[in-house]
């Protein structure tokens, strides 16, 4: 029996995870689960699947969730340190990582510094801390496993003793697709009007709302170039985007000899999720098998830098190294969340994460407190930057825009 921790467990990757281990009784037992607000759903979670413990955010929503649970013989606690404890605690074998943002990034590290099998779904962790946080899990023998549907295909595509060194397998590149999200044809100039909602109506897949924006803005699939750097040790010159608005293939892997291996499947993520719980084992996930006679063209474009300006923006950071991915990163997750507040326009999440990066230089990252400290100051860039966006849509016309 395989213990489980789940961070993020309300979330949609946290959803698609527990209907997975549902199938599979006999293989898992949920250890402990987290959630940040969402008390109800965590507490039917919880009646559910009868984790040992039980994490949330404040002591308020630990108070109201030991109330609807006080029958269940789970322990509720709640804060940073009890996210750490749960995800390196002894009786814990195998870690989701499935928090959204840099906020799973103590936890995921926590993980990986006590050994764990770390399904990595939280790629902004990553991002933030890529040469520590692979360093780490080189040290303590920890297992990483990709839940990203690129990653996880790109891993099912590489050989399985693959060492993080493209040319030591003829690996020519990574060609990591993207559906180009909502607003792949839509007319540029229209862009700064569109609504949250709109911008959260992925065409393909239903996920969290911040991961929804990054797909409109593409900044998820520059994510997942740094993300593919850390994970596969390619330079960014060997990942490339590839547009494929279908979502069936997930990613591929471009050998020297000309061969190209790829993964395909339905846009389902309980597919990454049974693959990794069960790697190297092949499990049920619930999701129906690909029909390919039923499928229309598959098409394949280059994407365009200048309607994804958030792309271009975390290539160069990859290649700037150092703290610019934690710095796009905390700068992007702040514009995101004023979008979703109505406080800024769609176009504006670009603006505001290039003005931050152009008012705080990026240097070395020799440990997680500068990485965190660079990212406290991102983020106050960044919500400058949108406060001088802000009076500018009030209508006081002397502010300069970011
Ligand atoms: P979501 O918004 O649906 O869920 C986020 C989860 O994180 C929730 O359980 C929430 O309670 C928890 N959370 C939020 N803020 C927190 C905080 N400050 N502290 C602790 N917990 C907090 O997000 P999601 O779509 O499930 O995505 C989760 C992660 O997986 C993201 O990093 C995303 O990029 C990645 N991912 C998601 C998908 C997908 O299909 N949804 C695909 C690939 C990767
Ligand atoms: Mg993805």
């Amino acid at each position: 029996m395989q213990g489980i921790t789940i961070l993020g467990a309300t979330g949609s990757i946290g959803a698609s995870t527990l209907d997975v281990l549902a199938r599979h009784p006999e293989r898992y037992r949920v250890y402990a689960l987290s959630a940040h607000s969402r008390v109800d759903e965590l507490a039917a979670a919880c009646r559910q699947f009868r984790p040992v413990r039980a994490v949330v955010g404040s002591a308020d929503a630990a108070a109201r969730l030991s109330q609807l649970i006080a029958d269940l013989p789970t322990s509720v606690e709640y804060g940073e340190h009890a996210l750490c404890d749960i995800a390196s605690h002894a009786d814990t074998d195998t870690v989701m990582a499935a928090i959204v943002g840099a906020a799973g990034l103590a936890p995921t590290l926590a993980a990986a510094r006590a050994g764990k099998k770390i399904l990595l779904a939280n790629k902004e962790a990553l991002v933030m801390s890529g040469q520590l946080f692979m360093d780490a899990v080189r040290e303590h023998k920890a297992t990483l496993l990709p839940i990203d549907s690129e990653h996880n295909a790109i891993f099912q595509s590489l050989p399985s003793d693959y060492a993080r060194q493209p040319g030591a397998s003829g690996v020519a590149k990574i060609l990591l697709t993207a559906s180009g999200g909502p607003f792949l044809n839509r007319a540029v100039e229209t862009l700064d009007a569109v609504t949250p909602d709109e911008a959260c109506k992925h065409p393909n897949w239903v996920m969290g709302r911040k991961i929804s924006v990054d797909s409109a803005t593409m900044m998820n699939k520059g994510l997942e170039v740094i993300e593919a750097h850390w994970l596969f040790g390619a330079p960014a010159d060997q990942i490339e985007v590839v547009i494929h608005p279908q979502s069936v293939i997930h990613s591929m892997v471009s050998y020297v000899d000309g061969s190209v291996l790829a993964q395909l499947g339905n846009p389902d993520m309980r597919t990454p999720i049974a693959h990794a719980l069960a790697y190297p084992e092949r499990i049920d996930s619930g999701v129906a098998q690909l029909d390919l006679t039923q499928m229309a063209a598959l098409q394949f474009y280059q994407p365009d830098f200048n309607r994804f300006p958030c792309l271009a923006l975390a290539f160069d950071a990859l290649r700037a190294g150092g703290t610019a991915p934690a710095l796009l990163n905390a700068a992007n997750e702040v514009a995101v969340q004023a979008f979703l507040e109505r406080q800024i326009g769609f176009r504006d999440i670009d603006r505001v994460i290039r003005h931050a990066l152009d008012a705080i230089p990026h240097g070395p990252a020799p440990s997680i407190e500068a990485v965190l400290e660079q990212d406290a100051r991102a983020r106050a860039a960044a919500n400058d930057a949108i406060a001088q966006v802000t009076s500018r849509l009030r209508g006081n016309p002397t502010d300069p825009s970011p």
